[in-house]
């Protein structure tokens, strides 16, 4: 093994992606005497699974996006660098980045995770709206803002379709979005804008296979199914969007929906960086790891979180891109490295399932486990809050989201409807 040692002699830990999982694996490695170095693109961690709160204004963003420096504080061997990472040649054992100097590694944690996957949809990377990012969640939230603004000042466009919403994907991205969506739509929107008939606002779901949520047992389907009807979201199944325009949606059936908004939900694929690693990639460009979560041929670096493919020790399936999946991965790592400074020999990877989850509106949930056990309504959104909670980065973080998501509860404020614009345009416009 090549030595990168720092100034106090110390092996370097480069790890590259600050989600669930890189986190995970700085704070895991808080007592290992090496140097962590941890970077990332944003100066924000992301807590992704409530993106789509932010999208309809029930949570502000920084109840979905904490500092990086933050959580390293009380970590005296770590530093944090916010910079875009350009390449990476496993063979030299060196990463690139937009601004940064080249950086060298004796151990390199992969866990810059996924990135939206438009299946060659055509007008979807001009025109549609994934929801995968903070700035995806506050771009959504302004665009359905501003549309109703300006159908307000021009109700023409209310005829042409501009409130109708088409959400592509019946999984739980595309069904916990069109469910806060409709919740927007029929419980606030009402009141903020009385002269907008109900009718002509509509939330459609489309989903290519003959039914929603295809990885869970029937009776969470029927569930989903009924719980979104009663919000009045239209189901569209067994069609697949085509093409996109900015005010049109084409199904494959040839059948034209007048929408101003699509929103993305239907597919991810690993960061494009892993397609220039000379790696051989598993489905949905994911890096396959064996059973310690490190990389063919490549033993000192680990690939965790949604940009890996783990496969599960116990039932021999890839595990879903998860939260608890990147941030157990992600402390597996930093375990492992740990264990290897000391001399000890890391151990397999053992994933403790916590179910795939979703919330389709307030008071309704689903939730199923790898061994098929099942859960619905308020009891599933119960485990939801305790599983979400205990993913959350910091103790002051849970504290928070307690009071947000008990207030949003209680009096079903969407407090974060309102477009803050910083452009220069806007800016110049105030001042004349
Ligand atoms: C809308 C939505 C809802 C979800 N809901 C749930 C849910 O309810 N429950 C659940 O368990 N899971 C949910 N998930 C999945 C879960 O959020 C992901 O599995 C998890 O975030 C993956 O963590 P990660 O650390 O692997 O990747 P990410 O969280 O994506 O982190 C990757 C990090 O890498 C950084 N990065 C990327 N490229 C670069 C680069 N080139 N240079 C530098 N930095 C880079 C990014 O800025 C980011 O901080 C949801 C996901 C989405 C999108």
């Amino acid at each position: 093994m090549s030595a990168k040692l720092d100034s106090n002699g110390r092996p370097r830990v480069l790890v590259v992606g600050g989600g669930f999982a890189g986190i995970g694996a700085v704070q895991k490695l808080k007592k290992a005497d090496v140097e962590v170095v941890l970077v990332d693109k944003h100066d924000y961690h992301t807590f992704q699974p409530l993106l789509y709160q932010v999208a309809t204004g029930l949570l502000e963003q920084t109840a979905v996006g904490h500092p990086i420096r933050d959580l390293v504080h009380k970590q005296p061997n770590a530093r944090v660098h916010q910079d875009t990472v350009t390449a990476i040649d496993l063979d030299a054992r060196e990463v690139r980045f937009s601004e940064l100097e080249p950086l060298t590694y004796d151990y390199l944690v992969l866990g810059l995770g996924a990135e939206v996957n438009f299946f060659g949809v055509e007008g979807a990377p001009e025109h549609a709206f994934p929801l995968y990012t903070l700035a995806d969640a506050v771009r959504l939230k302004s665009h359905v803002l501003k549309t109703w603004e300006a159908a307000d000042r021009n109700p023409a466009l209310i005829d042409d379709g501009a409130l109708n919403i088409v959400v592509v994907g019946g999984g739980p991205t595309g069904i916990e979005t069109a469910g806060a969506l409709a919740e927007l739509y029929h419980g606030v929107f009402p009141k903020d804008y009385p002269d907008v008939p109900p009718e002509k606002a509509r939330i459609m779901l489309v989903e290519a296979g003959p039914v929603l949520f295809p990885m869970f047992k029937p009776v969470i389907r029927t569930y989903a199914e009924k719980a979104l009807r009663k919000r009045t979201v239209e189901l569209i199944l067994g069609d697949a969007v085509k093409s996109i325009t900015p005010t049109r949606v084409t199904l494959r059936s040839g059948t034209e929906l007048a929408a101003h908004t699509l929103v993305w939900g239907a597919g991810l694929q690993g960061n494009e960086l892993v397609q220039s690693l000379g790696l051989e990639l598993a489905r949905g460009n994911r890096i396959p790891v064996g059973p310690d979560l490190a990389v063919a041929d490549h033993p000192d670096v680990y690939a965790i979180g949604d940009i890996a493919a783990i496969t599960d020790a116990k039932t021999g399936q890839v595990l879903p891109q998860l939260g608890s999946v990147a941030l157990q991965s992600g402390e597996h790592a930093g375990k492992s490295i740990a264990r290897r400074i000391e001399g000890k020999k890391p151990k397999p990877f053992k994933y403790r399932d916590k179910g795939t989850m979703a919330t389709i509106g307030r008071g309704a949930a689903v939730l199923q486990t790898m061994r098929g056990r099942t859960m619905k309504g308020k009891a599933a959104q119960a485990a939801w809050g305790t599983v979400h909670l205990a993913l959350l980065p910091t103790n002051e973080d849970r504290a928070k989201a307690i009071v947000d998501w008990a207030g949003a509860g209680l009096t079903h404020q969407r407090v974060g409807r309102i477009t803050v614009e910083t452009d220069e345009g806007d800016r110049a416009k105030a001042r004349t």
